[in-house]
């Protein structure tokens, strides 16, 4: 691989740089210092390479976006063009490119037939700003002014811009810099393994779907019906843990959302662009959302760009009783992203991604997965396309947590590291998000390291006298 002249440098020295200039994001500063970063030098397909010279399996796609894997060459090539044609021009000013404009056609061609209209950003965050701004505009616009509170749910992750990680309900996240802001609220998430001893008690999946949606209901009648705008989530709760939902919740969610009036909005940052099987995940789980969210697998990753895509119940009164609206970045409807979306759009087509993650690679990771069943360590199996979650557990036949002080996912995800695999741990749930590109083989070498990975988790387990 032909590495630029930056970038020929020892693992050591990288080090050393990086401890010295960068503060990386979601990170324990002083303790990377102290341990030295890991550097990730070139990708292929579905792995990615280190400055040792190392292949490690990407089974998180990166942070959940890089779904056509690694070198396609039709979004190089798109980038590289669109950058000597006209790198940059805005969107502000009654102005477009012809990139902008052809992606906002093409993703009104393959969403939902309520949407017709897109919002550009650069991020996820940016997009999860921008449905706050727009949810308080429609209810303005509606005469409706004190339609202001946005419920969502604990656990859920949103972005991490003040407004988006308030959206969010990651405790975590909150308690520094005194989140959420005004005007969000919080229910429950219909996470079963976690209610397993309480609210779930009992019940079955479904019956427990039922009564996790209700808590919107009862989170409405709490805050007044008159007072909330809009309800969001993502379809399956992805930073989270790979929370899949049981059947019965978003279509009860949507019943809900529908009684009262609210807007539903889905945030597709993880789930759109075929990760769970269909091109979005409202597909997968049977909901008809005002507004969607995205960003990540629209570019695979290549370069930043996210969005809300408008349902028409918006854009009409936008459009119609609208006047300015007052909000927009730098990089709306960047030309560079934009065309680079168009080739990703182009190689999700071309190479069926979406059929082949709901027909073919997603069924065959859950039969996969379910093998990893009759392991000492794990507790569910959960799965929904080609994202994925393995509960570790300390006693299976009582369905008992190992002691958080433990932190038995990092100790299974060093062990993954080591082995040449990126798994991400999410408490004691291990979770994979593997670009969409890959096929049966690679599923069965990736499922090969993660039990290798368990195994040598549940050695140390024992030594240790954890289990
Ligand atoms: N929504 C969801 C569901 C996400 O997973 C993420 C990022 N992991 C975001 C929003 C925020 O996206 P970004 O990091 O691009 O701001």
């Amino acid at each position: 691989m032909d590495l630029p002249p930056f970038a020929r440098r020892s693992t050591r020295e990288w080090q050393a740089a990086d401890a010295a200039h960068f503060l990386h994001p979601f990170t324990d500063h002083q303790a990377l210092a102290t341990k030295g970063v890991r550097v990730i030098t070139h990708g292929d397909g579905v792995y990615v390479w280190d400055s040792d010279g190392r292949r490690i399996f990407d089974a998180m796609s990166g942070l959940w976006c890089v779904n056509v894997g690694y070198g396609q060459g039709a979004l190089i090539e798109a980038a590289a063009q669109q950058m000597r044609t006209l790198p940059y021009y805005n969107a502000f000013f009654q102005t477009t490119t012809p990139p902008a404009t052809a992606l906002a056609e093409r993703l009104a061609a393959v969403t939902p037939a309520q949407f017709r209209h897109v919002f550009f950003s650069s991020s996820g965050s940016e997009a999860n700003d921008t449905v706050i701004r727009l949810v308080r505009r429609y209810w303005d616009l509606m005469g409706q002014p004190e339609r202001k509170v946005i419920v969502s749910r604990l656990n859920a992750y949103h972005g991490s811009t003040m407004a988006a990680a308030s959206l969010g309900g990651m405790a975590a996240m909150h308690t520094q810099g005194g989140l959420p802001i005004p005007g969000i609220a919080h229910i429950d998430q219909p996470h079963f393994w976690a209610h397993r001893h309480g609210a779930a008690k009992g019940l079955s999946r479904e019956e427990f779907g039922v009564v996790a949606a209700r808590w919107l209901e009862e989170k409405i009648a709490e805050i007044g019906p008159d007072k909330v705008a809009a309800f969001i989530g993502e379809p399956v709760q992805g930073a989270g843990g790979v929370v899949v939902p049981p059947s019965t919740y978003w279509p009860e969610i949507q019943r809900i959302c529908d009684r009262h009036g609210i807007l539903l909005v889905s945030d597709e940052v993880v789930c759109g662009f075929g990760r769970t099987g269909r091109w979005w995940g409202c597909e997968t789980f049977g909901t008809r959302p005002d507004l969607m969210t995205f960003a990540k697998g629209v570019t695979s990753g290549y370069v930043p760009l996210g969005g809300v895509m408008v349902g028409e119940r918006v854009a009409r009164v936008l459009i119609e009783r609208g006047g300015e609206f007052e909000h927009g970045y730098t990089y709306s409807g960047h030309p560079v992203a934009c065309a680079v979306a168009l080739a990703n759009l182009d190689v999700i087509e071309q190479q069926q991604l979406v059929q082949r993650v709901r027909e073919d690679t997603g069924p065959y990771l859950a039969q996969q997965l379910a093998n990893l069943l009759d392991h000492p360590m794990v507790g569910e199996v959960q799965s929904c396309g080609l994202m994925a979650a393995i509960q570790l557990c300390r006693d299976i036949p009582l369905r008992e947590s190992f002691a958080p002080e433990i932190a038995i996912g990092m100790a299974c995800r060093g062990h993954c590291f080591d082995n040449g695999l990126v798994m991400r741990a999410v408490g004691d749930r291990m979770i994979v998000a593997p670009p969409l590109i890959m096929t049966r083989a690679q599923v069965d070498e990736m499922c090969g390291l993660i039990r290798q990975a368990l195994d040598r988790t549940y050695a140390q387990a024992r030594t240790a006298g954890w289990v």
